[in-house]
């Protein structure tokens, strides 16, 4: 008779665990406390547009790699799927400088020689790195702690070029390392897509992702790739039962048999994967009675190991943008957000999607990044909360109408999104939409998967990998199986 899984969240580390798990002969469920899969790698409707709520760039959409690979097996990526690869990365205008970041590298370097002529040495060492990280891919095939001396030894030779470049940039951050720039609008653009406070690292790791095609969109977006998953993971057998919160684990004699769901009903497996927010894993599914000391620690130092949350405001506008820039950050009239005064915004347009708005409108995001202690707060006093969504939302738009006069009168707030929306749909930790980030000074971060104290429990989820997001997602859910069946394998 086939082992039965329990897998806690239908997001997309969920998702994967149970194509997995049915991939490998095991009967797997999925309990989802909402009424779709797909986590945070979702989208929503308003006023005839739909809202894409995740997906920026996707590591993986280039055939031939081992990510795209993994998509492909899950289905949310395929020979049929088209990923959009926009000419340009991120346009960002500038005390009258407009600087354009290329995707194509020769163009990139061309243009950033074109702006800033006394930075070629800087600009060619930066090349030279970023073409360093062409085909540089995290290690999927199996978890580290599963890999034997022959395996550690091969991957060590694989990332011996890359490895040094890379513990050179993991110990500068990005803001100290375009302090070398002397053009200012350079180091503008170069910081308007990853925090500044992150690893130089990131930066080159990013770049190389998108300039090598390895960064793309695809086609119809966050929620139709999650469903995609959700359909393979279904036709493989798998079930999901919706609108069902796991409430507690249930363990006995050091062994977790099932799980508690809210409605108060037990369910019970041979083993469980919890696959949501590591924090609502510790705090309430194991009702704070283990402790990771390593995670612990993360969250109590976010200056070393900082999560993200966002603003996400999005506006239909009844105009075509085909022809307007689809990435941007431009400067806007100095406004309060938050406790702070921000004086450029970030802006995505999606006139490359057909499906995302009626015909000849547009859907435009605007994201912040934001405080969620200082949302939390906000939201004491519901009529408070509304009209500051409101202000931020109405002010923005302000300023994207006197950026484009032509669009005045044509923009219509559809939606606003804050840290605790995050929070109320997917339990995700302050609002946290990655896991730890990766800056200077914190440690490389890998967790293993098991806690300590608890047999057949073997999590999944982004933040199991620095510094998360989707790879990291799909990732741990392939090995959150990989493990179970080593375990077996050994008799565990
Ligand atoms: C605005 C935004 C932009 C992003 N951009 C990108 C990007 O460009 N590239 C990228 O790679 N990543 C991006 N991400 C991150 C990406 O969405 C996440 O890394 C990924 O979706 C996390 O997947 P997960 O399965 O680990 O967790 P989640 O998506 O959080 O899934 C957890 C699931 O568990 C459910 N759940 C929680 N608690 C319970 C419970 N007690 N019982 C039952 N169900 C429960 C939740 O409802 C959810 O469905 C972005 C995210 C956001 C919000």
């Amino acid at each position: 008779m086939s082992k039965k899984i329990i897998i806690i969240g239908a997001g997309i580390a969920g998702l994967t665990a149970g194509i997995f798990a049915q991939q490998n002969g095991f009967e797997s469920i999925i309990y989802e406390k909402h009424f779709l899969s797909g986590g945070e790698c979702t989208g929503w409707n308003r006023e005839g547009f739909h809202i894409d709520g995740c997906i920026h760039w996707l590591l993986g959409t280039k055939k031939g790699t081992e990510i795209y690979d993994l998509w492909k097996n899950i289905g949310g990526l395929g020979e049929n799927i088209k990923v959009y690869n926009s000419d340009i990365i991120v346009q960002v205008e500038y005390q009258n400088q407009e600087i354009i970041l290329y995707r194509n590298i020769e163009k990139f370097k061309k243009e950033l020689l074109s702006i800033s002529p006394e930075d070629n040495e800087k600009i060619d060492e930066m090349c030279f790195y970023i073409k360093r990280f062409f085909g540089f891919e995290p290690p999927i095939e199996k978890p580290f702690d599963m890999m034997n001396l022959k395996e550690l030894i091969k991957m060590g030779i694989k990332m011996k070029d890359i490895g040094k470049l890379m513990k050179k940039l993991n110990k500068i951050s990005i803001k100290e390392y375009v302090e070398g720039f002397k053009n200012s609008g350079i180091k503008l653009a170069l910081t308007s897509f990853v925090h500044d406070y992150y690893s130089a690292s990131i930066l080159f790791f990013s770049l190389a992702a998108l300039m090598s095609g390895n960064g793309g969109f695809p086609e119809k977006g966050s929620l139709e790739f999650s469903k995609r998953i959700e359909k393979r993971y279904l036709e493989l057998g798998g079930k999901i039962q919706f609108s069902s919160e796991g409430e507690e684990i249930l363990i006995e004699k050091n062994t977790a048999k099932g799980i508690r769901l809210k409605n108060g009903d037990n369910v019970y497996a041979d083993y469980i994967i919890p696959s949501c927010d590591i924090n609502f894993l510790f705090k309430n599914l194991l009702n704070g009675k283990y402790i990771d000391k390593k995670i612990h620690n993360m969250f109590n130092n976010p200056e070393i190991y900082p999560i993200n949350s966002c603003v996400y405001i999005s506006y239909g506008i009844e105009k075509d943008l085909s022809n307007f820039p689809k990435n941007m950050v431009f400067e806007i009239e100095k406004t309060s957000f938050e406790n702070k005064i921000i004086d450029s915004i970030s802006l995505k347009n999606y006139s490359y999607e057909p499906n995302f708005a009626p015909l000849g409108s547009t859907v435009v995001i605007v994201y912040l990044s934001a405080n969620y202690d200082w949302w939390k707060e906000k939201s004491k006093n519901y009529e408070e909360y509304n009209l500051e969504k409101k202000r931020i939302s109405e002010s923005t738009k302000k300023s994207i109408e006197k950026k484009f006069p032509e669009l005045k009168n044509k923009i219509k707030v559809l939606d606003v999104a804050t840290p605790l929306t995050y929070e109320r749909f997917c339990n995700a930790y302050k609002g946290s939409w990655m896991s730890f980030g990766k800056t200077p000074r914190g440690k490389e971060f890998y967790h293993n998967g098991k806690i300590k104290g608890i047999n057949n429990l073997f999590l999944a989820g982004q933040w199991l990998i620095s510094s998360g997001g989707l790879p990291a997602a799909a990732m741990s859910g392939k090995w959150a199986i990989q493990r179970i069946i080593n375990n077996r394998q050994r008799g565990l």
